[in-house]
């Protein structure tokens, strides 16, 4: 006789509590489920999260519909470039083409898998109007280089910082850097959730208002503003053709107690990583990159990569894994290697030598706040008993 199967360790869950349940329960019954006053207080608390008087914070219902409405703002389109990270998922840069610009991918750096500032100068051209930094795993891109990049050609730059919360750079927060707009996700799987839902933060009031207008529509309803104190409540103006991507009240319940929860999540994330770093010591793997000496990675992601010479290859380790009742999977596969940048670019393997290089090896290990650490021993116990 066998022993009973464990059950299986899926490669992420989100951990939603009472009090979030309680919440959305409080919108349903109240009538109020679109956007209205928690979607509000959620951008209030976000930016009393980040700590700064100066920032903006727009509540969207994806990071994408952020990433689009901040590109919108600073003007990018058809003409202009926009430089990213080949390493990312796809929404990183579909939004630079939502816009009828150019899509202009580079390499990473091989020792933090986040953008190489390096790579981005060698492509800046005058065409280029925009960078947009992945902070890759929820460690930080270079961001001094890059911002001093920026300011040297006269560019904005975008901080796709899906996986960034609670990230830090030299010590300040991501959504606090001297960037044009940073876009948090709140993806099913990512640090906080909302089910689906992002933020926009700018410390640009223009760029907050385009956004704030572009996202319903492109409604306008300061238009009141040229009238007397006597305007009706009913009276708005069209001034674009916007967008729909306002956050819900439903899913902005959601938001303000995950994010009252996220230091206790980022401590457990934290925990989780560091136990994988001790206990895959001695294997042929390369461990992810830690964090700058006092800086915070928000372990959205744990990427590990095998060693070359490693006893098995990752697609064979991905399989044995999920022989063991253990999800996994791979971030990312890279955009050059897909069909559509692929072909509108005529990218190949070759040019992009460390993005493809790592994608080879690695895999993204089960990291999520409900997690124990049996789990991790566990997943520990079976990748010592393949590479061991
Ligand atoms: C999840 C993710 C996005 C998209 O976030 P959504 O909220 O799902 O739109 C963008 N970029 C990266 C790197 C992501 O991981």
């Amino acid at each position: 006789m066998s022993e009973p199967a464990l059950p299986f360790l899926p490669f992420a869950l989100p951990e939603i509590g009472e009090e979030e349940i309680a919440e959305v329960v409080d919108s349903l019954r109240s009538g109020w489920v679109t956007t209205g006053p928690k979607a509000r207080r959620f951008e209030a608390d976000f930016a009393a999260f980040l700590g700064d008087a100066g920032l903006h914070c727009v509540a969207v219902n994806s990071a994408t519909a952020g990433l689009h409405l901040a590109l919108e703002a600073l003007g990018i389109g058809p003409g202009d470039e926009v430089i990213t990270t080949t390493h990312t998922f796809t929404a990183t840069a579909e939004v630079v083409r939502y816009l009828g610009a150019d899509v202009k991918l580079v390499d990473i750096d091989p020792a933090t898998l986040n953008i190489h500032p390096a790579a981005v100068e060698a492509t800046i051209t005058p065409r280029t109007k925009a960078i947009i930094p992945v902070h890759y795993a929820g460690l930080a891109a270079n961001m001094p280089a890059l911002l001093a990049l920026a300011k040297q050609h006269g560019l904005k730059v975008v901080e796709d910082a899906a996986h960034a919360l609670p990230t830090t750079s030299a010590g300040r927060l991501v959504g606090t850097l001297d960037s044009d707009a940073t876009v948090f996700s709140f993806y099913a799987n990512k640090t906080i959730t909302t089910g689906e839902g992002g933020m926009l933060v700018t410390r640009d009031a223009a760029l907050a208002k385009r956004a704030q207008v572009m996202r319903l529509h492109g409604m306008n309803r300061d238009a009141f503003d040229r009238f007397t104190a006597t305007v009706p409540s009913w009276y708005y103006e069209i001034v674009a053709p916007g967008f729909k991507y306002n956050l819900t009240d439903i899913a902005a319940a959601l938001g303000l107690h995950q994010l009252k929860r996220l230091p206790a999540f980022q401590q457990k994330r934290e925990q989780l990583a560091a136990r994988y770093n001790k206990g895959l010591r001695g294997l042929p793997v390369i461990l992810p990159p830690p964090p700058a000496p006092g800086d915070t990675h928000a372990w959205h992601l744990y990427v590990l990569r095998l060693a070359d010479g490693a006893p098995i290859g990752r697609d064979a380790l991905i399989e044995a894994l999920y022989a063991a009742g253990i999800g996994c999977s791979v971030h990312y596969i890279p955009l050059h290697l897909q069909p559509y940048w692929r072909e509108r670019y005529g990218l190949q393997a070759a040019m992009f030598p460390h993005s493809q290089h790592a994608y080879e090896q690695m895999l993204s290990l089960p990291l999520y706040t409900r997690m124990t650490d049996a789990d991790v021993d566990r997943v520990l116990a079976v990748l010592h008993r393949l590479l061991g």
